[in-house]
């Protein structure tokens, strides 16, 4: 299996050559050259399969460079009920990805079971094992440098922590973060997670990690490198869970089901369009954002017109608040039927900050083929889905699976099972919880009291220099 870009100019690569990276050298995404396709047969023998053995059938497809044996211990040490043992409402932690029944037809699917109750967790893990593993084996090193509002850094750092040669340094806006986040991250105490708290707002921390990464000389001499949503083995890990679902709804292989997605970076959904590219019978793929809908604007028009920061709202679904979906490059490339030449002209425009619009083409008319629809939702009805979904089917749902059960809802067809992906657990938005249902959240037993556990934490003015140093001194 070769790995190519979306744009065309980069030599193909092999699954653990693009592991460690981001981008394609010319700017692209990386996918597999082609989708591997799933039989019928092997769609029957993985019904019966547990988690991590299904994740190991799926991912060989797109593996071929790891020894089976080693993809096997891997997957096996990752996709475990002890790593997602944060189950709800009654869900089987062996399953690790349960479902939720709401109503006949109706589900939600638990992803958000892992070490920082987010869906981040379901990818992150693996990804942490897969790096320690390739490092290993080629003598390597990282340091892995990252900016977050909370989400994104808390799972890389569930990830890597104690991982050998992997450091990371996380930079995070000082006294932003709600009490719980701060404690997720801050009281990690392995010596390979560096916190660093900067004085000023997010946009502060991410402009000191894209200086960084724009000094090319800086960035090979310290081996800086990052995790982030384009990482092609985070969408890799992502489709197992889409077959798991499907199997854990339905009865036979004949039957379809829809997905709804809570969408941000386009990563999540993009495994979904993956599953179905590989022959999984998924009926829809119902993409869901909240406020800030330049993909739900996509899927109704053609158009796809970027936000700038400004214009991208800060909702109560804070990790789907954004402005232009990193991911949607893999999707388009199948969408004008794998052409890069295409691609090229369409993201020279959005590179300039530029609208592109498809309607007018003939990729246009290929849209229902891919079997997407698409929705968003607001403040007020994420709180109107969370007070009914509390009072109809007693479940607490976190504000980005509310998203998504609204926009599921508007979406059922009859006779199809629909299923949401939950991407968070309620306890990591107390204060929306509070709002809706005038209540505290549940917390897992094992995070009860975390806020109280000692934290370690540099704060530090937003000064490229000072951090270069800071990391110059622990590398
Ligand atoms: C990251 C995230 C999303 C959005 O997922 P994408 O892959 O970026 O589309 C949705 N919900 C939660 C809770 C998340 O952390």
């Amino acid at each position: 299996m070769r790995y190519i870009s979306t744009r065309g100019n980069a030599a193909p690569q092999a699954f653990c050559d693009i592991l460690l990276g981001g981008l394609a050298p010319d700017g692209g995404l990386y996918l597999p050259e082609s989708y591997p396709q799933v039989t019928a047969s092997e769609l029957s023998a993985w019904r019966k399969l547990s988690y991590a053995d299904l994740a190991f059938e799926i991912l060989s497809k797109f593996i071929d460079d790891i020894p089976a044996a080693d993809l096997k211990a891997i997957v096996a040490k990752t996709y475990t009920a002890e790593v997602y043992c944060h189950t709800r409402n009654g869900g089987n932690a062996a399953e690790i990805t349960p479902l939720t029944k709401l109503e006949d037809g109706l589900y939600t699917q638990e992803l958000s079971n892992g070490p920082t109750l987010a869906f981040k967790d379901m990818a992150m893990q693996l990804l942490g094992n897969l790096f320690e593993y390739v490092l290993d084996k080629r003598g390597e090193s990282i340091n892995i440098l990252g900016a977050t509002s909370g989400d994104t850094g808390s799972a890389a750092e569930y990830a890597m922590r104690g991982k050998h040669n992997v450091k990371v340094f996380m930079l995070s806006p000082d006294g932003k973060m709600s009490a719980f986040q701060r404690a997720q991250m801050y009281s990690l105490q392995d010596p390979n997670i560096f916190n660093i708290a900067v004085r000023g707002m997010f946009d502060d921390a991410q402009d000191i990690v894209k200086a960084v990464s724009n000094d090319a000389e800086f960035k090979a001499k310290y081996k800086i490198g990052a995790v982030n949503s384009i990482n092609w083995a985070r969408v890799a890990a992502q489709i197992v869970y889409y077959f798991q679902g499907y199997f854990l709804a339905t009865q036979s292989n004949d039957e379809k089901v829809a997905f709804c997605v809570p969408s941000g970076n386009f990563g999540n959904i993009c495994a979904g369009h993956i599953a179905h590219m590989m022959g999984l019978p998924i009926a829809k793929l119902v993409l869901a954002t909240n406020e800030n809908d330049v993909l739900d604007e996509f899927f109704k028009t053609g158009v796809y017109r970027p936000r700038t920061s400004a214009e991208t709202s800060v909702t109560s679904s804070p990790s789907m608040d954004i402005s232009k979906a990193s991911n949607f490059e893999r999707f388009v490339f199948d969408l004008v039927g794998r052409d890069p030449a295409v691609v090229r002209e369409l993201w020279a425009k959005v590179d300039k900050g530029q609208a592109f619009d498809l309607s007018t083409t003939d990729y246009w008319k290929n849209l229902p083929k891919f079997a997407f629809v698409s929705g968003r939702s607001t403040h007020a009805d994420r709180l109107a889905t969370i007070r009914m979904a509390n009072d109809k089917y007693k479940v607490m749902l976190d504000t980005h699976t509310a998203d998504g059960l609204k926009v599921a809802l508007e979406n059922r067809q009859a006779g199809t099972t629909m299923i949401v992906l939950e991407t968070a657990q309620p306890a990591k938005f107390e204060e929306t919880i509070r709002e809706a249902l005038n209540c505290e959240p549940v917390r897992p037993a094992d995070l009860v009291g975390i806020e109280a556990l000692a934290q370690r934490v540099v704060v530090m003015d937003p000064d490229t220099a000072a951090i270069k140093q800071f990391l110059v001194e622990r590398v």
